[in-house]
């Protein structure tokens, strides 16, 4: 293949030849064909490590160690047997780590998959939104502010279209864009007539073709990798790391222990190693691990049925421990189906009908339909919020309209429709300052017949204070103090209302005037205002209550008007003392403004700074804040903020990928739903770890225990595996499947430093693992004398009979088992039978027999032991009984 021409010293005509394109786009046909010959639009990523490498990596551990040399003293002693049980379960638990690590990999590809680029493409003549992977050279692509650029772009129209480069040239400025032909020797970071894959555009709009794909773009030789999704350490995961190195240290005191009393009564050398090695793979918890990634896996999962598609592993965890949240009003505690209500202009106040995005309707003059053609000041302000757009509307062909573009866009498509207008005859476009929430307006300029005019639109009081005329029956009038006064107002009254309120002004350009937004956006000539309907989420203020009764607060944060805000909160059942704007912000230093962060729930006219500025104040408490966001300005907040979450619908890619979490429907109440997942999943995860480790703490006993009375062994190594892998796994497992407690969403956030095994769980640990130690001693001690097989078969059958009661236990911390109900996580009762059901095969099948030295039981044994069983069960429950006299559930251990 010929090297690619120097794509920027040619012109777009010459660009569209050499790439056997068009403007009207590629064919199906031919995008298909190209696909086939120059592959997916896509990053090659760093092979993933094979199947064989990581299972390999599982026997890279200590206990795996201990165990082996376990097997080949045992082997080298005459005992094949047990050397080849050790052997078979040394290789077990690495299957499982095997599973859970490869399970856990899948788990964050999947997620990858669902985060894919979207890019607008002409095809076939048609605007198309398609998967970016699928773009090819030769596409043309549609670029608009917000957007990611998907591949190397050949610009061939552009108004003015600015894109930050920075992750490709370290040039933090925006770079202006625009088709023409540069010299041969044009530097990357000066191709001006290009843009390139990795980049986003920060201002304007535009068209380009594609260049290059995948790997051939600029961004793909350099980078070669770009993560999406990061497997970093949780929280839980450090939890759990330093809980590992306790039990290590605990292990070690424990062995000494052992070693010092086995030497006191002279036991053998052999004795005393097998002592030994049982005592290590009872202190470790073998099954944790594995539990903990299945647990985090599944909740990824159900989190995404919620909505919230989690981006970052640590990010589920966190929700869970969610005490602030900062939240966005449009769209996400309003619907964002807005229509325009009302249209005030200083000719006349006109209210319009009609439902929907549908261009039906009629302007009522105190209540007589009037023809918008016969008053110019309402005329011309539809035609200046028309001219000043991009949105579209269509016909879906169903009988419903849709919108194409932004919702508060939309709905002044929609108004000027009803008024019989449409851009279709509108003059060119030539200049573009793109509305962004700082800014909170926006100017497009065209070339009419005797000159270019601004159209401005946006929040009006930022307009009002930017014109210096207004347009009254048809000709300018000098706008007095008085008149931005009575305008004021009468916006005012607007947005009390719960209107969101929307200004126009327009500026014939006076030749020579340089063509920036500060200079254009001046000097106005203001045209009026429209209200706009854009009611609250029903199901928001049933999640706001949910909110307050969790200990969570919530603050709205936006860049709309303080008195629509307000209206908003009020509709909702937000109660606020008052409404800050960002101004007002300014005004405050940080410890007036935490003071009154606390009673004022409403902050508008909002930029990105000020949210920065807010999350550094709510921190300082140690507050968990969750904050949503959607434009590119947002990007801060969303990494500084504990959980960033991005907005699926309405947020930009820039947002999406800064954020920790993307809400797919933009719904607030999606994100208690996610929270009230969280703490599900964290209670959980307490819940098994402890069960599992009061297991462990029953074995200690059991064994320490023996050897200071001067019985022999009373657990094997391989049977304390079995039960800390298979068995207990088993129950654990379905632990983490326990519904929540009816009442996670009224007790307070879980303090984010709090440890999972807090005092009081510590003790109740220790005092159900010593009585299931204790029982599992008494049933061996009547025996050993008469059967060591069948006495250490009881121990070990017993052990896991009086885990199977315990785990009942550990279903709740505060709750008695007959308020949770018996039969409310049926996936319990099924690990239970099954536990019980592998441990018979234990016991009769001969295989089993072997392995495991075990013995048959009698029905009498099994009777015994089921009875023995039952003080675990009572001790549990009286202890919730006596502990629920205490009242505050807060103080209770599960939280
Ligand atoms: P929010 O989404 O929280 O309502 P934004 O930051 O998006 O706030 O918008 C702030 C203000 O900017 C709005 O209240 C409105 O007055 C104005 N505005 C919003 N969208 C546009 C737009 N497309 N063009 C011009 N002005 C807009
Ligand atoms: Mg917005």
């Amino acid at each position: 293949m010929p090297p690619p021409p120097d794509w920027w010293s040619l012109t777009s005509e010459e660009v569209l030849q050499e790439l056997r394109a068009r403007p009207a786009g590629l064919t199906a046909k031919e995008a298909e064909e190209r696909l086939e010959r120059y592959g997916e639009n896509v990053l090659r990523e760093e092979a993933r490590e094979t199947r064989f490498q990581v299972f390999l990596r599982q026997f890279k551990s200590i206990l795996i160690a201990i165990l082996v040399i376990a097997a080949v003293v045992s082997f080298l002693v005459g005992e094949p047997q047990d050397a080849a049980a050790i052997l078979i379960i040394v290789v077990l638990n690495a299957l499982l780590g095997y599973t859970q690590e490869w399970q856990a990999g899948e788990a964050i590809e999947a997620l990858k998959k669902m985060l894919v680029q979207r890019a607008v493409v002409i095809r076939d003549g048609e605007q198309q939104e398609i998967d970016a992977a699928g773009v090819v050279p030769g596409d043309i692509v549609l670029l608009e502010m917000g957007e990611r650029v998907p591949a190397d772009l050949a610009i061939v129209e552009a108004t003015s279209l600015q894109v930050d480069e920075a992750p490709l040239t370290g040039e933090s400025a925006p770079v202006d864009k625009a088709p023409g032909r540069l010299p041969p020797g044009t530097g990357l970071a000066e191709r001006s007539n290009m843009t390139f894959a990795g980049t986003t555009v920060v201002n304007g709009r535009g068209q380009g073709v594609v260049v290059a794909t995948g790997m051939e773009t600029e961004f793909g030789k350099i980078a070669g990798l770009s993560q999406l999704v990061t497997a970093e350490a949780t929280p839980l995961s450090r939890q759990m790391d330093v809980l590992g190195r306790d039990i290590g240290f605990i292990a070690l005191g424990i062995a000494a222990l052992a070693v010092v009393v086995g030497l006191l009564q002279q036991r053998g050398l052999l004795e005393m190693f097998l002592v030994g090695v049982s005592l290590a793979v009872a202190v470790i918890p073998e099954g944790l691990p594995a539990v903990v990634t299945l647990t985090l896996a599944i909740g990824i999962k159900t989190m995404m049925q919620k909505n919230c598609l989690i981006r970052r592993l640590p990010a589920s965890e966190t929700l869970g421990a969610v005490s602030v949240i900062c939240t966005d009003k449009t769209g996400t505690l309003t619907r964002n189906e807005m229509a325009v209500v009302r249209v005030k202009t200083p000719g006349a106040e006109v209210a319009v009908t009609g439902t929907g995005y549908a261009p039906e309707g009629v302007f009522l003059l105190d209540g007589r339909a009037i023809d918008p053609g016969d008053y110019p000041g309402l005329r011309q302000f539809l035609r200046a919020v028309l001219l000043c757009n991009h949105a579209t509307i269509a016909h879906d062909g169903v009988g419903g309209w849709r919108i194409f573009g932004t919702p508060t866009e939309g709905a002044l498509v929609v108004a000027a429709a009803k008024a019989g207008l449409s851009r279709d005859d509108a003059p060119a476009a030539v200049d573009e300052f793109s509305f962004d929430s700082t800014r909170k307006r926006m100017t497009i300029i065209y070339r009419e017949d005797d000159g270019d005019v601004a159209y401005v639109k946006g929040a009006p009081e930022v307009l009002l204070a930017r014109s210096s005329g207004v347009l009254v029956d048809g000709s300018v009038v000098a706008l007095t103090d008085d008149l931005r006064e009575t305008i004021r107002e009468e916006i005012a009254g607007y947005a009390s209302g719960g209107l969101r309120v929307l200004g126009a002004a327009y500026r014939p350009l006076p030749a020579g005037l340089p063509r920036t937004a500060d200079a254009v956006e001046e000097d106005l000539i203001f045209l009026g205002f429209a209200g706009i309907l854009d009611p609250p989420r029903p199901e928001a203020a049933e999640a706001i209550r949910l909110c307050r009764s969790a200990g969570i607060d919530v603050i709205m944060i936006t860049g709309d008007n303080p008195l629509t805000a307000y209206a908003i909160a009020e509709d909702l059942g937000l109660p606020s003392e008052g409404a800050l704007t960002g101004t007002d912000l300014e005004a405050l230093t940080d410890d007036e403004l935490e003071e009154r962060l606390r009673v004022t729930k409403v902050l508008s006219r909002v930029t990105a700074a000020h949210k920065l500025r807010v999350i550094d104040i709510l921190s300082r408490k140690r507050a968990v804040i969750a904050m949503t966001g959607d434009g590119v300005n947002d990007a801060p907040a969303l990494k500084k903020a504990s959980i960033g979450i991005a907005m699926g619908i309405k947020g930009t890619d820039v947002a999406k990928e800064s954020s920790d979490m993307v809400l797919v429907d933009d719904n607030f109440a999606s994100i208690v739903a996610g929270v009230e997942e969280g703490r599900r999943e964290y209670d959980n995860i307490a819940r098994f770890t402890r069960y599992l480790l009061s297991s462990n703490v029953g074995e200690i006993v059991a064994i320490v225990g023996g050897l200071l009375l001067g019985l022999p062994l009373i657990l094997i190594p391989v049977q304390i595996l079995w039960i800390n892998l298979i068995t207990d796994g088993l129950t654990a497992l379905a632990l983490g499947l326990e519904p929540a407690e009816k009442d996670v969403m009224q007790q307070r956030p879980r303090d984010p430093g709090e440890p999972i095994l807090t005092r009081a769980a510590f003790t109740i640990i220790l005092a159900l693992g010593a009585l299931l130690g204790l029982l599992t001693l008494y049933v061996f001690s009547g025996l050993y004398h008469i059967d060591l097989d069948r006495a250490r078969t009881m121990a070990f059958t017993g052990l896991i009979v009086f885990e199977l009661y315990n785990v009942l236990n550990f279903r709740s911390f505060r709750f008695p088992l007959h308020r949770i109900g018996f039969f409310s996580n049926p996936a319990l009762l099924y690990a239970i039978l099954g536990s019980l059901a592998l441990q018979v095969l234990v016991v009769y099948v001969p295989v089993f027999q072997d392995f495991l030295g075990t013995a048959p039981l009698t029905l009498a044994d099994w009777g015994l032991l089921a009875l023995l069983g039952l003080p675990v069960l009572l001790a549990g429950e009286v202890y919730k009984i006596l502990r629920s006299r205490g009242g505050n559930p807060r103080v209770l251990p599960t939280r």
